[in-house]
């Protein structure tokens, strides 16, 4: 029978176990271990059948052993030691408390995907389990930041697998009551409601999830209440689930929605208001037209109100490809905005934002990522090679400017280490290298012997061994009801193999089925006699995406033959409950994308926090982090001819390295059976890389190089009344206005007739500018080596001043509306032999400009 509507009952805990569910209500034990083993001590087979989640867990015990525990002095006394332990996380000075600054107040984070643990299941892949990780890292830091999400009904979906291996798809509901979520009410008790107001009189109404994660308020916005219709209600009902409007709806309120939920919060919390709003890809870029609004109110320009939301905003991009990137349909998004959706913004100023450059802006898409990067000053990608990947795609934004003076930055991504070391690892810092903290442990330390460590890694092993078994008997169960599951299932894996896993969302750049690109080939490594290796595979394809499905297909297919089904499993279901068994049970994390689309990988990052070493193109983090202790380098065939030559090249190199290399060393054993040569690198690994893999390290960089950037700015161009963002707004439209008419006139050099190193080459460059002031514009000589006559390479930047006055006519050396050109000189020193080459070009100059790229104007020589 299938009930009509379903809730959560909560337990009832005795009074001296209240401090149960005061851990259980803060997302703190998705990553705190001693708080797991208080859960897990009361009932340790249940612990685990409820997927670790305290929430489901609490619900299920028997209330006579719960009974039986209150009446437990040990263990009450435990209980109130972790209570205490959480308010002294939670209340005590950290990292970010001990920096000499003010700024930020607080960092508002907008994702369209958390991924914090399984238990929340609001995430498809890495963009959300990275979100997930930065307001974890941001917790144990204690920088000030407020997360904003929306909350899924249904999550991302279930993935299973049928027998002629096409991937099926479920969406299991959610209950909000059932989950570590309280909603957000204002002190009457009554719910914070939010009202987005759309086209054809609807309004859509969100209420607002809160969850504690850590010292972290993430706010979720959720429309499936009775104030909206039924179509309404529909809006949050599945991440990434429908396309166009459906979409669209979910990023209007991600955005606007967003930003007003934050204004709530910060109303009601007596939270500092945000100084710095980060936008985690483009898909909450509305939140900008939000705030634009909000200063309109307050009595500037559209113009104006852009300046001051420029400021304070960073953006980082995700997808080294422009069909990853959101657009929607222009009349559709006019639709919206004309609507009173964002009061005092005009409809055209809006679409202007999310134009594509060279697009007609009337036929152009709307698009997402652009409207992020024209709404924020402070720009990244997420690795360094990801960094150049961006500043060449979207360089259109700056024309005139050659790619590296793009003002788009990297921060390599990071990933939370205690979320995602193994609590084996954990063990064996604590008992043998005296800390708890796994990723500034000392390894390599003597007090720890490479036996020991062996041994933990295959206890390690053997846990996924389990896993896999238990996951694959319960798929079989629920695929053929009735029948009992074949008895090879519990023979699949082995703990004493070479074990390789590969697992990730499946588009077609990752490459899933590389490695059967020679089955024969494959065959032959699996069942090597001597130096046997074993796959694990996992991974979601998009229910849209027939493509990667038939990926899937291929691979389970192959994996079901009754020769290799013991030495290649296809995990269903992919998630983080499953990952945290996948990575520490694996010697070697395979990573295999077409060069450079993987932006930055991060589940090659957690295998390396649980001793694996990476086997991977050199791509996204592993390009900057590869060396010989911590894996193997798959050579990309970048200049193959085609696309099938490619993957054939980069295929064999797989094959080559994992058979001739891999496998090797993984079997030189010594005479206790351990492989020293290994383990010593496996060692160095988690010395010396795992600490630069860390989300610390990430959410430093994010503070230090973007957040307090913004918020300085923020605080600068709004000072005294937003005189900065009236001025800089008001010069920019004069400059723009301007521009068309400035130009380079004239350049002289002087005294290089024979150049020799250390001879100085002088300068006079007469600029037209036009009406605007000489300090207006900088002009600049660009300058490096020029081997061939259209390139300069390495190029150097010098400024030019301005002259006291112009030649032949002192007395208008200060009229700059004497049309006159204007007379820059300067001095370059040759520094370097060899082919040179030079240009002059001007460009704004402006104290409130970060870079010089950053209004798109320049007029170059020539
Ligand atoms: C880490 C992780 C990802 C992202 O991995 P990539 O290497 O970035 O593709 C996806 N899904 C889960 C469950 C993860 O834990």
């Amino acid at each position: 029978m299938k009930p009509i509507r379903k809730f959560t009952v909560r337990a009832v805990v005795p009074a001296t176990l209240a401090p149960l569910e005061e851990l259980a209500g803060n997302l703190r034990w998705s990553w705190h271990e001693p708080t797991r083993r208080l859960f897990e001590h009361i009932d340790p087979e249940l612990w685990r059948s409820s997927h670790r989640d305290p929430v489901a867990f609490l619900g299920e015990v028997d209330p006579a052993r719960l009974d039986e525990l209150a009446a437990d002095a040990g263990y009450v006394a435990w209980a109130e030691r972790e209570r205490a332990e959480l308010q002294e996380y939670l209340s005590q000075p950290r990292w970010f408390q001990t920096l000499a600054t003010e700024a930020p107040r607080t960092i508002a984070y907008f994702s369209p995907e958390f991924g914090i643990t399984a238990a929340l299941p609001q995430y498809s892949g890495g963009l959300g389990i990275l979100a997930g990780d930065h307001l974890k890292a941001a917790s144990d830091l204690g920088v000030p930041l407020v997360g904003v999400g929306l909350f899924y009904k249904a999550g991302y979906f279930a993935q299973a697998i049928g027998d002629d291996g096409w991937q099926q798809e479920r969406y299991p509901v959610l209950d909000p009551d059932g989950l570590p979520l309280s909603v957000l009410r204002r002190p009457d008790g009554a719910p914070v409601q939010l009202a987005l107001a759309l086209p054809e009189d609807r309004v859509l109404h969100a209420r607002v999830w809160k969850a504690s994660v850590g010292r972290i308020p993430l706010l979720l916005l959720d429309t499936d209440i009775p104030a909206n219709t039924d179509e309404l209600r529909s809006v949050t009902d599945r991440l990434y689930g429908g396309g166009g409007e459906h979409r669209l709806l979910q990023e209007l309120l991600l955005g606007i929605g967003g930003a007003r939920a934050v204004r709530a919060w910060t109303e009601l919390s007596g939270c500092p208001v945000p100084d710095v709003f980060h936008m985690n890809e483009g898909h909450a870029g509305f939140l900008g037209l939000e705030r634009i609004s909000t200063y309109i109110a307050e009595g500037l320009t559209f113009a104006e109100a852009l300046q001051v939301v420029r400021a304070g905003t960073v953006f980082t991009t995700h997808t080294p490809v422009p069909a990853g990137i959101d657009r929607f349909d222009r009349e559709l998004v006019e639709r919206y905005l004309s609507s009173s959706l964002l009061p005092g913004v005009d409809p055209a100023d809006a679409l202007a934002l999310g134009a594509e450059p060279g697009a007609d802006p009337e036929t152009s898409a709307f698009n997402m990522a652009v409207m992020g990067l024209r709404l924020a000053q402070h720009a990244n990608g997420v690795s360094k090679l990801h960094g150049e990947v961006s500043r060449r795609m979207f360089g259109d934004l700056w024309p005139g400017f050659d790619a590296a003076e793009v003002p788009i930055t990297s921060i390599t991504n990071g990933v939370h280490a205690p979320t995602w070391t193994d609590p084996a690892l954990l063990g064996l810092a604590e008992s043998r290298l005296g800390t708890g903290d796994t990723e500034h442990a000392d390894w390599l330390s003597g007090a720890l012997s490479d036996g020991e460590f062996w041994s933990v890694k295959r206890g390690m092993r053997l846990q996924l061994v389990e896993d896999a078994r238990r996951r694959l008997a319960e798929a079989w169960a629920v695929q053929h009801p009735g029948s009992p599951v074949p008895t090879w299932i519990s023979r699949v894996l082995d703990p004493d193999t070479l074990t390789v896993g590969f697992a990730r969302r499946v588009p077609t750049y990752k490459r899933l089925t590389l490695m059967l690109h020679d089955p024969k080939r494959l065959t032959a490594i699996l069942t090597n006699a001597e130096r046997p290796v074993q796959l694990v595979i996992a991974g979601k394809s998009h229910p849209a995406d027939d493509e990667g499905k038939r990926l899937i297909q291929q691979l389970v297919q192959f994996a079901q033959q009754p020769e290799l089904r013991e030495r290649i499993v296809f995990l269903p279901d992919y998630d983080m409950g499953m990952a945290e068994m996948l990575y520490p049970g694996c010697d070697v994390w395979l990573n295999n994308p077409l060069r450079p689309l993987e932006a930055c990988g991060t589940s090659g990052m957690k295998a390396a926090m649980n001793g694996a070493l990476n086997l991977s193109i050199l791509d996204g983090w592993w390009a900057e982090y590869a060396g010989d202790d911590y894996g193997w380098v798959i050579p990309s065939a970048d200049a193959a001819g085609d696309a099938t030559e490619r993957d054939a090249l980069e295929a064999a190199a797989l094959y080559d390295l994992l058979e001739h290399r891999v496998a090797t060393r993984y079997y030189e054993r010594d005479g206790d059976g351990v492989p020293r040569e290994w383990v010593r690198r496996v060692r160095q690994t988690l010395a010396t890389l795992a600490p630069e893999l860390g989300a610390d390290r990430m959410v430093k960089q994010y503070v230090e190089e973007l957040y307090r950037p913004a918020a300085e700015h923020a605080a600068a161009v709004l000072a005294d009344n937003a005189r900065g963002a009236r001025e800089l707004a008001a010069w920019s439209a004069k400059v723009r206005q301007a521009w068309p008419g400035v130009q380079v006139v004239h350049v002289e050099s002087g005294g290089v007739e024979e150049p020799h190193v250390g001879d100085e080459l002088h300068l006079r460059a007469y600029v037209g500018l036009d009406g605007l002031a000489p300090d207006d514009v900088s002009v600049e000589v660009a300058y490096g080596r020029s081997h061939d006559g259209d390139t300069i390479d390495g190029v150097r930047h010098a400024v030019l001043t301005p002259a006291v006055s112009n030649p032949g006519s002192p007395e208008n050396a200060g009229d700059a509306t004497s049309g006159e050109p204007r007379l820059y000189t300067g001095t370059v020193v040759l520094d370097r032999a060899g082919a040179f080459g030079y240009t002059v070009r001007a460009v704004p100059r402006h104290p409130l400009l970060l870079s010089t790229a950053e209004l798109g104007l320049v007029a170059v020589a020539g």
